[in-house]
């Protein structure tokens, strides 16, 4: 049963599978890793500063496991990898999902902005889908689902570098779901709009810094671009990333699915 009463939806083909979620601490990782688990699926959730057991609570030990890594770091993916995988006894789902953003203008991104959204975004989800994929190729079968934006599809002002990043993952992905198609590995991405999480929290203030306008401003205006009319949940963007997870996705690869409530149609 969801908080509202409702009977949770079924999956096909979800039930023991094991799932990786990078940037599983909190916000929409976090409601990925809860919607994953719901459906019977074994998840690792990883972040730079998770603890081992703060993710466990409320599930027995079997189902939930948590690793330390940074995405932007092959070593430390691999160390992760390797605990989490020997942890769960395998690996059939990756879902990168861990991102950084800043937000400045054209003239004011610096060198390390720019490397910052890279190194996290772009790489990180390079990283940790050739790790899985390799492992994947091995089983021939496994999928991926990686965390984009819809600042990945359109250029959005003030975030050049994080557009830069996010239009890099929908390039990523199509290339390697390409590539993986003819040994049964999908890989898709998803491509949230305005999602209500500390990462939104910290854009509400910059953005609002740089344009001369409240917290209560921005986000006012967020929902003004959403024809659904409001800032979009963490859930909402994990119910279909469970959907793109599972067999209901079966021929269903390299593809980036708008999640937004209308902020981005195409
Ligand atoms: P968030 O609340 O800031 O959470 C980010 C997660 O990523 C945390 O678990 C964080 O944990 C982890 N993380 C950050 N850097 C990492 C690194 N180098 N290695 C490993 N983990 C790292 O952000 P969110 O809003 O949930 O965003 C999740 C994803 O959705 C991101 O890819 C973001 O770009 C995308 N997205 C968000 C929105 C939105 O409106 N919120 C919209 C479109 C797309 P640690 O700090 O412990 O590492």
């Amino acid at each position: 049963m969801n908080g509202e009463g409702e009977q949770v939806a079924r999956y096909p083909g979800l039930h023991g599978k094991r799932a990786l979620v990078t940037g599983g601490s909190r916000g929409i990782g976090l409601a990925i890793v809860e919607a994953l688990l719901s459906q019977g699926v074994i998840v690792t959730a990883a972040s730079r500063t998770i603890e081992p057991d703060a993710s466990r609570k409320g599930r027995p030990e079997a189902q939930r496991y948590a690793v330390a890594m940074d995405v932007s770091d092959r070593n430390s993916v691999q160390a992760g990898f390797d605990r989490a995988m020997e942890a769960m006894g395998g690996l059939d789902i990756l879902v990168a999902n861990a991102g950084v953003s800043t937000i400045q203008g054209f003239a004011e991104t610096r060198d390390e902005d720019w490397d910052f959204n890279m190194d996290v975004n772009a790489k990180g989800t390079f990283i940790t889908n050739q790790i899985a994929a390799n492992h994947f190729l091995k089983e021939r079968t496994g999928t991926i689902v990686n965390v984009s934006s819809f600042a990945g599809k359109i250029g959005l002002p003030l975030l050049g570098a994080y557009s830069a990043s996010k239009f890099a993952v929908i390039g990523w992905t199509q290339a390697l779901a390409r590539e993986l198609g003819p040994a049964n590995i999908r890989v898709n991405a998803v491509c949230p709009g305005y999602v209500d999480t500390s990462m939104q929290e910290r854009e509400l203030k910059w953005e609002g810094d740089l344009r001369g306008m409240s917290v209560e401003q921005v986000r006012a205006d967020y929902i003004s671009q959403t024809p659904l009319g409001r800032i979009e949940t963490p859930q909402e963007v994990a119910d279909t990333v469970v959907f793109l997870c599972s067999g209901s996705a079966r021929f269903m690869t390299g593809q980036s699915l708008n999640v937004t409530g209308g902020v981005y149609i195409t």
